[in-house]
């Protein structure tokens, strides 16, 4: 009996977090749509005018996107995340992928294939979101001299995606935490971020049938590696 009290508190829980997310996530998008058609349209905005504008966009997409995590989180946990999995050239979506990672930040960011093409099934998304996330992360834990690189390769049926960078590191002890929910290293709480990012990361790579791992040395660098089918 307490063992199905216990199973279905944990369902509410779930739930909960859903509804919630969801409910949430509805008034900050018109505020961000509002403020961005505002930015693109206003020709006579004063620099502090349009620099407000600026931040409050930005803080109502950065909520966007993390109602979007705990409602993919929450879904996942449930089994109603769904993935469009479909037949893709990895070389391209990466090519596209530091594309957009070179708009937000000015670190080089370079690409090694094995081969090409490398052919994989994912769902392109949530694929373009993972490798996000991991750059997005080897560029706030590094400094802005230090190179971001990515590796691809093909290995009989499985093809890897190694992103490596040469920051800060992570300590041995904390690498296998470092992928659960809200889990931040100490030294990381100055910098931006809800600690949703790894765990994300994790439940979409395994959702496409993948799995993630980690490898890092204090002050050396980190490199995180996703494993998926190749097709
Ligand atoms: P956050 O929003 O804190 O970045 P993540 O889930 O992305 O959350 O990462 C969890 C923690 O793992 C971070 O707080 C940081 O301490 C550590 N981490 C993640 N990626 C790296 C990296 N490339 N180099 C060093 N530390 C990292």
């Amino acid at each position: 009996m307490m063992l199905s009290r216990l199973s279905e508190a944990w369902e509410q829980q779930r739930q909960l977090v859903s509804d919630v997310s969801h409910e949430l996530r509805t008034p900050p998008t018109p505020v961000h749509g509002y403020l961005q058609s505002m930015l693109r349209r206003c020709v006579n905005l004063t620099e502090l005018q349009r620099e407000a504008l600026e931040v409050a966009s930005s803080e109502a997409n950065r909520t966007i996107r993390l109602l979007q995590d705990l409602l993919d989180l929450a879904r996942a946990d449930s089994g109603y995340l769904h993935f469009d999995l479909e037949p893709l050239v990895l070389n391209d979506l990466v090519d596209e992928v530091v594309g957009m990672a070179e708009q937000f930040s000015e670190q080089s960011i370079s690409i090694e294939a094995g081969t090409f093409p490398i052919e994989i099934r994912a769902d392109p998304n949530r694929l373009r979101q993972v490798l996000l996330n991991l750059i997005d992360n080897a560029v706030k834990y590094s400094n802005p001299s230090a190179p971001i690189a990515l590796r691809l390769d093909r290995i009989n049926e499985t093809v890897t995606i190694q992103v490596r960078d040469r920051g800060y590191g992570i300590p041995l002890q904390q690498q296998t935490r470092i992928f659960k929910r809200l889990y931040r290293v100490d030294e990381a709480r100055y910098t931006e971020g809800s600690g949703l990012d790894l765990g994300i990361v994790k439940t979409f790579v395994e959702g496409m049938g993948g799995s993630v791992t980690v490898r890092s040395k204090l002050g050396k660098g980190s490199i995180f590696t996703v494993t998926l089918p190749a097709n």
